[in-house]
C-alpha cells in the first residue's frame, strides 16, 4: 500500500487552558452589593430564542445561542429524571445566560463567534457546587501563536452550580473571554464585575474592596499580575483575589470611562495582539489600553504596583 504523507504548512497543536470559579456554597456572606450598573447603559435584558430543541437522547438540547448537555446520571436525581425536567432547568439556565450574554456584549463588546456549550453533571471535580471553563485552542507555528477562531470553550457546572446564577454568569463571561486568552487578574476581574453587576452575586462583600495590592512579591510587584502563572504563591480560587481583580477591573472602567472596554477589545481584534505568543502580555494591555482611552494609563499601573517592561 501506498502510504501518501502529507506535507504540512505548519504544525498544529493544542493548549489547554482551564479557568476556574470558587466553590459557589453560600455560607454566610451577609452584604449584597448595592453599587451597581456603570451608568444606565442597559436596563433591561432582552431574552431571544427561550425554546430549546431536544436532541435524540433526551439529555442534550439546544437553541441559537446554548447546547446543554446533562450527564445521564441524572436519571436518578431528583428534579432532573426525566426530559421535560431537563428541559425547564435548560430553559431557565438559557434565559438568565441570554441576558447575561446581552450585559457582556454591551459593557465589553465582545461575543461568541460559535455556540456555547454547557456540560451538567451531578458533580464536577467532586463537588456538586463546582464549575470551571476549559478552552482549547490550535496553534501555529514556533512562536505558539493561535490560529483566529480555533477556540473552543466548554462550561462545566455541578448540578448546585448550574443552578446558582453567580456561577452561570461568572462561566459564561469565561466562556465569552476565551479568544483572548487574557491574564488571571484581567479574566477574572471582568467575570466578577458580570457576577456584581448582572447576576447580583452576594458571594463577598464586593463593595468593599479597593485596588490597593493584596501583597508584594520580593521585587516589590503586586502578586495578582501573576496570578496562575508560573511560580505565584497565591491560591488558585480565593476571595481576596477574586475581590482585587474586580477592583482593578471596575477602577479601569472608572477612571477611563464606559467605552475603554468595547475599544480595548475592538482594538485586539484589529491588531491580533491576542493571537500572539501566550496571549496579550501586560506590556500589550497597557499599551492597548493608553491607545483606547487617548491617555498614557502606565500611572495607574504603577499604582497598583504593576511591573511594565518596556512600554
Ligand atoms: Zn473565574
Amino acid at each position: 500500500m501506498n502510504a501518501v504523507t502529507p506535507r504540512l504548512t505548519c504544525a498544529f497543536l493544542v493548549s489547554m487552558a482551564a479557568v476556574a470559579l470558587g466553590c459557589v456554597q453560600g455560607g454566610g456572606l451577609s452584604h449584597s452589593v448595592v453599587e451597581r450598573r456603570r451608568g444606565s447603559r442597559v436596563e433591561t435584558y432582552e431574552v431571544a430564542g427561550l425554546g430549546l430543541g431536544a436532541v435524540a437522547d433526551g439529555y442534550t438540547f439546544r437553541n441559537a445561542r446554548f447546547r446543554f448537555e446533562f450527564d445521564v446520571a441524572f436519571a436518578g436525581v431528583p428534579g432532573y429524571e426525566t426530559e421535560d425536567a431537563r428541559r425547564r432547568r435548560g430553559v431557565e439556565a438559557s434565559e438568565f445566560l441570554n441576558g447575561g450574554y446581552a450585559f457582556v456584549r454591551d459593557i465589553f463588546g465582545i461575543e461568541a463567534s460559535k455556540m456555547l456549550r454547557v456540560v451538567i453533571a451531578p458533580t464536577v471535580r467532586g463537588a456538586d457546587d463546582d464549575a470551571y471553563t476549559s478552552t482549547s485552542w490550535r496553534e501555529i507555528g514556533d512562536e505558539g501563536g493561535m490560529i483566529e477562531g480555533s477556540e473552543e470553550s466548554v462550561m462545566h457546572f455541578g448540578r448546585e452550580a448550574f443552578e446558582n446564577r453567580t456561577a452561570l454568569a461568572h462561566e459564561m463571561t469565561h466562556a465569552l473571554l476565551a479568544a483572548y486568552r487574557l491574564p488571571a487578574w484581567f479574566s477574572e476581574g471582568i467575570a466578577t464585575l458580570v457576577e456584581v453587576d448582572y447576576a447580583e452575586s452576594d458571594r463577598t462583600d464586593y463593595a468593599d474592596v479597593t485596588i490597593e495590592p493584596i501583597g508584594l512579591d520580593e521585587n516589590g510587584r503586586n502578586v495578582i499580575q501573576n496570578w496562575r502563572g508560573h511560580g505565584s504563591d497565591l491560591p488558585d480560587r480565593s476571595s481576596d483575589t477574586y475581590g482585587s481583580a474586580y477592583a482593578i477591573v471596575r477602577e479601569i472602567g472608572r477612571r477611563y470611562g464606559p467605552e475603554v472596554y468595547p475599544r480595548f477589545f475592538q482594538d485586539l481584534r484589529a491588531t491580533k495582539a491576542h493571537l500572539a505568543g501566550d496571549g496579550p502580555s501586560i506590556t500589550v494591555i497597557v499599551r492597548t489600553l493608553s491607545r483606547v482611552a487617548d491617555t498614557d494609563v502606565t500611572p495607574f499601573f504603577a499604582e497598583i504596583a504593576f511591573d511594565i517592561p518596556d512600554v
